[in-house]
């Protein structure tokens, strides 16, 4: 029997690829297993943002070593994959699969490769326009499904490996979302999140030409979609269309991750991240001024390279200017073949460990002030899952907050991928307590 063992690291268009690798490979007739040792091919789908991220997969691969000679095969898939191509080889003979994510397309031919017995199989070309298309996703979650409609990145932001590890910037026609959309919805999905590194560069490749706003705004049409999400929004390409796109369809969720890296322009223009403060504040203020309430997340780095306590006395009175409603915040981490190699690491890590600290706490007040303002309001949430512990239903609601709730009238009910409207009673700093509405 052909079985297979998948984990997988990083970020959501990853965890989407996977789905994708894991229907393909049961598509030609492979079964999942949930444990390395139970399965023929271990596959490590693979993250390389960060230095830790890196590390994760090595150290997997370390533990399973003996196991090569009871005739595993081993995989790494991804972004370690493409950055460290055969050299992965070498570090771990007993690896027989090195792929990029812009080989997935050909990954029933690799399958072939090794099934056949070959040791060294690479995947590791970035020279395509193609995208990841198949009919075979294994999605994970029944209600909310992920489609990728932009791969790669054609920015150059110093820090990042992206570009290097994604390969340039490819969209897939309006038309195959359009139609992925309404297959999803006849099989029952309710929720689609739109995917990319930067989702909003998207360009329909078809001569129906379509710009992101439009084509948010048409998924937003599909019959039986509740909510469409995307996620990351560069603040370069974020125009005012997408803002009113929002406002014009209440399926578009109230929220938009929009990353900032640092509130400093010298720290900006060294990132070349193509805005200043002052523009992406400008987006900032379109969000505001919408007539819905949108919920606004973004990403921070601090101790980039020359990052001095004025830079980043500058980003902490940004979240304090924005009170953004979450934020993932991270320390710089040197990157291999990106542009911030050569300005060297200046910021010690233990600032780095302070600043970061700094940003959390700061966020944390902010997030807690936030959150008590939606006590006593009522929010409609997607029901995603069950706390037996606590005695409570999981939900989410279109801000993308956990708002978690017990319900006596829905006693015995499974709630799980239903649309109910909850009154917030408690508010923490990272989710929301309340009780069904009848
Ligand atoms: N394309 C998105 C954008 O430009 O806003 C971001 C995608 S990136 C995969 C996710 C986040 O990882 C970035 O927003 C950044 O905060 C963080 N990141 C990327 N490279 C990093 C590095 N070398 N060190 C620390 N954080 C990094
Ligand atoms: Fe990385 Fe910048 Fe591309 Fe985002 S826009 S993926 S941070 S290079």
């Amino acid at each position: 029997m052909k079985t297979f063992y998948i984990e997988t690291f990083g970020c959501q268009m990853n965890a989407h690829d996977s789905e994708k690798v894991i229907g393909t490979l049961v598509s030609k007739g492979y079964t999942q297993v949930e444990t390395p040792e139970a399965a023929g091919l271990v596959l490590y789908n693979t993250c390389s943002i960060r230095d830790k991220a890196e590390q994760k997969v090595f150290n997997r691969l370390q533990n399973f070593k003996r196991d090569a000679g009871k005739g595993k095969v081993f995989g790494v898939l991804g972004c370690v994959a493409q950055q460290e191509g055969e050299k992965i080889f070498e570090r771990a003979p007993h690896v027989s699969l090195v792929a990029g994510s812009a080989s997935y397309t050909k990954l029933p031919q690799m399958l072939v490769q090794l099934e056949a017995g070959d040791r060294r199989v690479t995947g590791l070309s970035l020279d395509t326009d193609e995208t990841f298309e198949t009919p075979f996703t294994r999605r994970d979650n029944p209600h909310r499904a992920y489609i990728t409609i932009i791969e790669g990145c054609d920015k150059s932001c110093a820090y990042c490996v992206v570009p290097f590890t994604r390969g340039p910037e490819r969209s897939r026609t309006s038309a195959s979302v359009i139609d992925e959309a309404r297959r999803l919805s006849e099989s029952g999905y309710t929720e689609i999140q739109l995917l990319g590194q930067n989702v909003n560069s998207y360009r329909d490749p078809s001569p129906a030409d379509w710009d992101f706003a439009t084509l948010l705004a048409r998924v937003a049409e599909v019959p039986g979609i509740r909510r469409v999400r995307f996620i990351t929004s560069h603040p370069r390409d974020f125009v005012k269309p997408i803002v009113e796109a929002i406002d014009a369809n209440p399926v578009l969720c109230d929220h938009v991750h929009l990353p900032v890296q640092s509130g400093s322009n010298t720290v900006l223009s060294a990132m070349d991240r193509l805005y200043t403060r002052d523009e992406y504040l400008r987006r900032i203020e379109w969000l505001k001024a919408a007539r819905r309430k949108i919920a606004i997340t973004t990403d921070i780095i601090v101790g980039f390279p020359g990052e001095t306590e004025a830079d980043f006395n500058q980003t902490l009175a940004l979240l304090d200017h924005v009170e953004y409603d979450s934020l993932f915040s991270f320390k710089y981490s040197p990157r291999p073949n990106t542009a911030a190699l050569a300005m060297g690491d200046h910021v010690p890590e233990e600032e780095k460990t302070r600043r970061l600290m700094i940003v959390q706490e700061r966020q944390r007040a902010i997030q807690i002030r936030r959150n008590s303002e939606a006590i006593g309001t009522v929010q409609q949430v997607l029901v995603e899952g069950r706390n037996q512990a606590l005695g409570q239903w999981i939900g989410r609601t279109s801000q993308n907050r956990p708002l978690n709730f017990t319900g006596e009238a829905h006693n015995g009910d499974n709630l799980i991928g239903r649309y109910l409207d909850v009154r917030v009673t408690r508010a923490g700093p990272n989710s929301l307590v309340g009780e069904s509405v009848m």
